[in-house]
């Protein structure tokens, strides 16, 4: 059964195809983005209506694109799965729109799916079916959550933790704009930090306390922290040792992140954890992960960076979960919702 996946929840166009095979496996045929990033640069964040536009101007040719690559006919398609949140509104709109038309010509089921649980699906594509229970580290633009995962994505996701203030990858694009990089912000300093060393400045871990809240973030005492720093560097008339900020900056962020996920698989007693979202491209936090994972006896799954940012073929992956699963299809008038919690796998 080949399942077609569409996403436009942000700034990406994606169309993805996967075959689900009789055992469950997954194929990835096609996996096709395109990206309005370079239009949002200069305001160094994602402006919703440009957004909008360029997911309108985009859709049709990348569906076209990602049939040719796989020379899967629309007629083979199986079911169609697209993310009705969380995300922009006017965005996701155009995402759904184009599936409900799809789904009504061909007479296909629809999946209106959570972009959330579709990030940890892109995993499943390249290591496989998870295990009955893990642990989830999303670390995107937009959220930072630890999820408990029970019997697949399609049955239970459970959030356990999350930030309090701002997303990991808002933290990286903030940090980014200080140090007069170019957005997006987690691939410049992610190249900047190799260069520089990460224990030169002891930036502050947020929520690390005895007494703070042992699952949630925060990161925006650690930009404020970065600020200050850098403020105090121009005051003084010296060079701001930009490799060493973003690297002790990214040191920071690695180091929370991986310390609480780890304490939550051992609290929970869970072997396996899955990182996923934008930030899981960041070498340092996945180079940590390993080594702490490691010595826990933990079991670390990352999806590769092309998988780990806003795609297609991830919402398709988590459409053949949830037809895999038996599970009912969306209603064609299903809504787009801005602001769907991780724990709504699927809009019904
Ligand atoms: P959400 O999934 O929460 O709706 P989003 O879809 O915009 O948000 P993603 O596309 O998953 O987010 O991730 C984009 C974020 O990932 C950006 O903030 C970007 O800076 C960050 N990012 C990308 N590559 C890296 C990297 N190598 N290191 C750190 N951060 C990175
Ligand atoms: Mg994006
Ligand atoms: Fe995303």
């Amino acid at each position: 059964r080949l399942i077609l996946g569409i996403e436009s929840s942000c700034d990406e166009t994606g169309v993805g195809i996967v075959r689900l095979g009789p055992d469950g496996s997954l194929e990835l045929l096609a996996d096709e983005v395109a990206s309005s990033v370079e239009e949002h640069a200069r305001f160094g964040g994602v402006v919703p209506e440009v957004a909008s536009r360029a997911h309108l101007e985009a859709m049709a040719p990348t569906m076209r694109r990602a049939l040719d690559k796989s020379g899967v006919e629309l007629s083979d398609v199986h079911s169609i799965a697209v993310t009705a949140g969380p995300g922009l509104a006017g965005a996701l709109l155009v995402g759904v729109s184009a599936a409900k038309a799809f789904a009504a010509a061909l007479g296909k089921p629809l999946y209106g799916v959570n972009h959330l649980a579709g990030h940890v699906a892109a995993d499943t594509l390249q290591h496989g079916p998870l295990p009955s229970r893990c642990l989830a580290l999303l670390v995107s633009g937009g959220h930072s959550q630890l999820l408990l995962i029970e019997n697949g994505l399609a049955s239970s996701i459970t959030e356990i933790g999350s930030t309090v203030d701002d997303a990991a990858g808002e933290a990286y694009d903030k940090v980014a704009r200080l140090l007069d990089l170019p957005y997006p912000g987690g691939p410049p300093i992610d190249k900047l930090a190799r260069t520089g060393n990460g224990c030169a400045i002891a930036f502050p871990r947020g929520l690390t306390g005895p007494r703070d809240s042992k699952y949630d973030f925060s990161f925006s005492g650690l930009k404020t922290s970065v600020a200050r720093w850098v403020e105090r560097c121009e005051a003084a008339g010296e060079e701001v040792p930009l490799a060493d900020v973003a690297a002790s900056f990214q040191e920071a962020v690695a180091d929370v992140l991986t310390s609480k996920a780890l304490r939550a698989c051992r609290d929970l007693r869970v072997d396996t954890l899955v990182i996923s979202g934008g930030v899981a491209a960041n070498s340092r936090l996945s180079g940590l992960a390993a080594e702490r994972c490691a010595s826990a006896g933990v079991e670390l799954r990352v999806p590769s960076p092309r998988l780990c940012t806003d795609n297609g073929a991830m919402i398709a992956a988590l459409g053949a979960h949830l037809v895999a699963a038996g599970a009912k299809p969306s209603p064609l008038d299903l809504s787009t919702t801005p602001g769907l919690p991780v724990n709504v796998v699927q809009i019904l």
